[in-house]
């Protein structure tokens, strides 16, 4: 591939919404068809719904057939077969399994065969040369690579020609050393510890700006890669360029990525189709609505993913994008788990963050706590105080961050704690920033 080249696959990123369209309905049938006939569960669960692939007419008409979701994974998973009831393959083509992390539950299994292996890489080239990554980059790739989905987005990276790295979960200190003596291009690691990392940097003196030669940072796994303000704290860090990438151990490694506009992630349609549903009622909503999304694939073999609820809450736009991809972009505001209701207002952690990460009176550590009280939810709010923290300081600062809290997400939290400056313990990767306490359900 010509270095000059701005796109990955031309024909297809920029491809005209219409034969974007045609190609995913060929797709979507060959898809529902090859669901209907090899996995056990799609079988039962099309017949069930009085639904057939061959119904399908129009994208539109997907929206008859059932959705699943990480639940229904849990249920057929190793039934029947090792890889369970929703694969649609013997386990002799199956190549590559991994499992999620299982924060939120029992760890489920992503199985691949060679040409879905061979496709998501395809995949993760595109995100990385739309990045800016090209042949003559050094690249380190800093996601752990143990069972995690996201550790062989590196061959992706090797595939478009890059020197890569496996860095995996090193110690900071090794990690800086390798930054130092091979000065690499460009990182992936999570946004927290893309800033936990410019912090140690700089104390232990070598400034990131001056001394490494990063002008990329990928980022995944968490929310802040596209919330402005914790974007504008990496970047004053390191004075690199930021790309906020998402993944789902379900599909890919990376199943959409940020363009040079930074405005939404263009994800893959000619693999994946996007609905986005009503979060009460399930019924599908228009294009760049709120709600729940909702992901098929459209060449996944090994297990397909039919109309699958991701627990993301976003909204999914198809307009073009200024940079030519013609490949509607998501907008992700939190995780369905995540979101809490306090006084009838649904308050999301990344709004929370939002706030934190903008203030200048606070570090950019935080912590919540989310707990019942009187039958009601209420959320506290651990922060740092930046300055020298006393009795009145520390009291301003609440107060401060109070009302920020209020106007931000419409509910006052029921206390804000500050802390003097490195109280809070910092993270390495994937920050756990909410504790949530309550045994109640709250229906949304
Ligand atoms: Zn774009």
């Amino acid at each position: 591939m010509p270095i000059y080249n701005k796109y990955w696959n031309e024909q297809l990123e920029t491809l005209p919404r219409e034969e974007l369209e045609e190609l995913q309905l060929r797709n979507l049938k060959d898809e529902l068809s090859h669901a209907y006939n090899h996995s056990p569960y799609y079988k039962r669960s099309f017949d069930e719904a009085g639904v057939k692939p061959a119904d399908v007419k129009t994208l539109s008409d997907l929206s008859k057939f059932p959705t699943i979701d990480k639940k229904t994974q849990r249920d057929t998973q190793g039934v029947g077969s090792f890889l369970g009831e929703l694969a649609a393959v013997p386990e002799k083509d199956v190549i590559f399994v991994s499992t999620s992390s299982g924060s939120t539950g029992v760890p489920t299994m992503s199985p691949f065969t060679k040409q879905d292996f061979d496709e998501f890489q395809d995949v993760e080239s595109r995100w990385f040369w739309q990045a800016g990554m090209r042949p003559n980059d050094r690249y380190v790739h800093g996601l752990n690579f143990s069972l995690y989905v996201g550790g062989p987005d590196v061959i992706g990276a090797q595939n478009l020609g890059a020197l890569c790295i496996w860095g995996g979960t090193l110690p900071s200190e090794r990690l800086l050393f390798i930054l130092k003596a091979y000065q690499p291009t460009c990182i992936w690691t999570s946004p927290s510890y893309a800033f936990y990392l410019g912090e140690t940097a700089l104390k232990s003196g070598i400034d990131p700006k001056k001394d490494l030669s990063i002008n990329k940072i990928f980022v995944a796994g968490e929310m802040g890669g596209s919330i402005g303000a914790t974007r504008q704290a990496i970047i004053n860090i390191w004075g690199a360029e930021l790309y906020d990438f998402y993944g789902l151990s379900d599909i890919f490694g990376a199943c959409a990525a940020q363009c040079e506009y930074h405005d939404g992630l263009h994800i893959a349609e000619d693999h994946i189709l996007v609905e986005t549903i009503d979060l009460k009622t399930g019924e599908v909503i228009p294009n760049g609505e709120r709600g729940e999304l909702v992901y098929t694939t459209l060449r996944k073999k090994a297990r397909p993913m039919i109309r699958f609820r991701t627990g993301d809450i976003g909204k999914f736009v198809t307009e073009k994008c200024p940079c030519g991809r013609t490949h509607g972009r998501i907008y992700v505001d939190g995780r369905k788990d995540d979101m809490f209701i306090v006084s009838a207002v649904n308050v999301y952690p990344s709004d929370i963050e939002f706030v934190i990460r903008g203030l200048e009176e606070v570090t950019n550590e935080y912590s919540v706590r989310i707990y019942e009280e009187n039958f009601t939810c209420r959320y506290d709010v651990t922060v740092e105080n930046a300055g020298a923290s006393d009795c009145e300081s520390d009291k301003k600062v609440s107060e401060i961050v109070t009302n920020a809290l209020k106007a931000r997400t419409g509910v006052k939290p029921a206390r804000v704690i500050v802390l003097p400056d490195g109280s809070i313990e910092r993270s390495t990767h994937k920050a756990k920033r909410v504790i949530d306490e309550r045994k109640l359900s709250f229906d949304i």
